[in-house]
């Protein structure tokens, strides 16, 4: 009998998107120069972009869902892997442009792996996933841009969501005082678990405010963007500093320049998906040293491969908290 994997698969049908699981054989698991037997994959808000088509994140007829995934090489004609290799994948048009992580059997470029650093498993490394990684980018961009913990607070908005709590835990363990911004102030003792100092309602920061405001943030990890971010970069203090990944709020940005002409800050931007090889290496490094992964375990849920589906349209909604791992097989 052929064998076949399976796999959430998103395929294009008059314009309109249809997801759903599949059993794929060996030809329709990808295009590349390795083979991965993938263990786990995980939820990211993206994900839920891409199943709702909210944002047309998909861009081909049909492919294999799933920006992230992490399992181990069974096949490689590429030099840099061998079989039994662990390795992850985040984003390089995973999901977008080829197939992603929702299957048990991937076949991509090398190009797109980072071999796992010691002491991360593949379970960790998708309850880590994109969310986590881009937590990891955003503390780098921070710290190039000369923030270290004698600068004062740093703030984290979107704190419950999963760049937020991987950001607080790790700017916790690198010595920061963090303030967490957050709609869900019931989980204020979970964030402060994590290693936020203090906690915020997300509504001081969501309405439109004023051109300029009191200084209150050394810096911030912000993956809300509209009013949010609008708001952050007018209470920045003078050199203060922003970095911006996501949208949770909206992709408008409706501020002003008076705080960039008034009090010098800045407004970093921080792209995962095609971030270069060498700036992921380190990233995933960074993390295998500076994440507690007792804090990674307490942020994490697992989700299990068939309700992945249905849990898209919660964390759109905001009702995942942290990191949500999918075990795709063992
Ligand atoms: P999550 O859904 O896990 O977290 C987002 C959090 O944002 C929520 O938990 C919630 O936190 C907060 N939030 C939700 N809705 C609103 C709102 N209307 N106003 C203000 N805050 C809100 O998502 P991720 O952490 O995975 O991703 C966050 C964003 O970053 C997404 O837009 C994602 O697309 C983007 N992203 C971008 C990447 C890049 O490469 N540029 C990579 C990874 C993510 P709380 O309940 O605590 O308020």
């Amino acid at each position: 009998m052929t064998q076949t994997y399976k796999a959430l698969v998103a395929s294009r049908q008059d314009g309109k998107l249809a997801v759903g699981f599949e059993q794929l054989n060996a030809a329709e698991i990808g295009e590349g120069d390795v083979e991965i037997a993938v263990e786990y994959s995980t939820l990211n808000y993206k994900d839920g972009l891409a199943m709702s088509d909210a944002v047309p994140i998909v861009q081909k007829e049909k492919l294999i869902l799933g920006i992230d995934m992490a399992g181990t090489v069974v096949s490689s004609d590429n030099s840099l892997f061998s079989v039994g290799d662990k390795v992850v994948l985040n984003g390089y048009g995973a999901s977008e442009t080829h197939n992603g992580g929702y299957t048990q059997r991937l076949r991509t470029k090398g190009e797109y792996l980072v071999k796992l650093p010691a002491g991360i498993s593949t379970r960790q490394a998708m309850a880590i996933g994109t969310a986590g990684y881009t937590a990891m980018l955003s503390v780098m961009r921070l710290e190039r841009f000369g923030v270290v913990p004698e600068s004062g607070v740093v703030l984290v908005t979107g704190a419950s969501g999963g760049v937020g709590t991987v950001a607080i835990s790790l700017l916790s363990a690198l010595g920061y005082r963090v303030t967490a911004s957050t709609g869900r102030v019931e989980e204020t003792e979970f964030l402060k678990g994590l290693g936020a100092t203090d906690v915020i309602n997300r509504a001081e920061l969501s309405e439109p405010g004023e051109m300029m405001q009191s200084t209150r943030w050394a810096a911030a990890v912000d993956s809300c963007g509209s009013h949010t971010l609008a708001n952050v970069i007018a209470q920045l203090s003078y050199s203060g500093v922003v970095t911006a990944c996501g949208l949770a709020q909206g992709l408008d940005l409706p501020g002003n320049m008076m705080p960039f002409a008034l009090r010098n800050v800045s407004l970093l931007g921080v792209d995962s998906v095609h971030a270069p090889m060498p700036l992921r290496e380190e990233a995933w490094r960074r993390l295998a040293k500076d994440l507690d992964m007792a804090k990674l375990e307490a942020l994490t849920m697992d989700i299990p491969f068939d309700d992945v589906p249905a849990a898209a349209g919660k964390i759109l909604q905001g009702q995942i908290r942290g990191r949500a791992v999918v075990k795709i097989a063992d």
